[in-house]
């Protein structure tokens, strides 16, 4: 009999399985990078198991998802208590399934990009896999994805939102730091490969609304992780910590081109053996050297 695959958010009150370990023959890595998606996972791009609907089993009440809607009677779903992305159904018989909440080891390699043409303007896609520009021809969510209408910003500065745009916020200048992080809690509180993190200093950063809309989470066992998200929407949003002179902002929010550009992949030594890093920027084990 075939193992079981379990996910499981961040915090563990979102729980289902798969009933079998997807392999290519069955299931397809989907890396999507459309606007919606980057800004409900907070990363700089989703990537999703497609899987017949009847192999995944809900361990928890799958009523608690925090809910939010999405074009086409189609809704967008996230643990209330983490932010971690929930899988969402996708056309009558198949569901998405994030794979960055995939507990198990999986076999599937590759796949491809879709949505490309609304990627993320400082994201550079190195790898030779397949690109789609929008959907797939045929896709059943074609609608849950896609570009989003965001306000257009004074000269030389940045904004920032989450997915239904309640949270925002401003930034001045570039970031002190902007670290692609493969660690095992971002991939699973973002639910993708990895995150994209820049870090702003406090008197570079302003909230302009929906800051009482923020909810964060800080798993027990974390010394200095934290994860935040919009309760509206599920979406990504910036964390602020008492006593800590950044602001971790997932450079999936910003709004236009926030001019920087990554620095370095870290925690690379944790990063999820279905992605491949194919750029060429440098790469740390764990952390780079202060
Ligand atoms: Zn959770
Ligand atoms: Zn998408
Ligand atoms: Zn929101």
């Amino acid at each position: 009999m075939a193992a079981m695959t379990h996910g499981s958010c961040l915090c563990g009150a979102v729980r289902y399985e798969l009933e079998a370990a997807p392999s290519s023959a069955e299931a397809s890595l989907l890396h999507c990078h459309c606007a919606r998606c980057r800004k409900h996972h907070g990363a700089p791009f989703a990537s999703f198991l497609q899987v017949p609907r009847q192999q995944l089993r809900w361990l928890s009440p799958e009523q608690q998802l925090l809910s939010y809607p999405a074009p086409a009677a189609q809704q967008r779903r996230s643990c209330a208590v983490c932010g971690s992305v929930a899988p969402a159904p996708h056309g009558a018989e198949r569901m998405l399934v994030p794979a960055g909440n995939l507990q198990s080891e999986l076999s599937i390699r590759g796949g491809e990009h879709l949505f490309v043409s609304s990627k993320a303007v400082w994201h550079l896609i190195a790898d030779q896999l397949p690109q789609q520009q929008a959907a797939p021809p045929g896709w059943e969510s074609a609608e849950l994805h896609g570009e989003l209408e965001r306000p257009s910003l004074p000269a030389g500065s940045t904004h920032g939102s989450c997915l239904c745009g309640a949270v925002s916020f401003a930034v001045s200048g570039a970031p002190q730091r902007w670290l692609q992080c493969h660690c095992s809690r971002c991939r699973r509180a973002l639910s993708a490969a990895h995150g994209s993190n820049t870090f702003y200093a406090a008197a570079q950063f302003a909230w302009r609304s929906g800051r009482e809309l923020v909810q964060s989470y800080e798993p027990p066992d974390a010394g200095r992780f934290t994860t935040s998200f919009c309760t509206r929407c599920g979406g990504g949003a910036p964390t602020e910590r008492e006593n800590v002179p950044f602001v971790l902002v997932p450079a999936a929010l910003l709004d236009g081109d926030p001019g920087a550009r990554p620095q370095a992949h870290i925690h690379v030594a944790s990063k999820a053996a279905w992605y491949a890093i194919s750029d060429a920027l440098p790469q740390f084990a764990e952390l780079p050297p202060p």
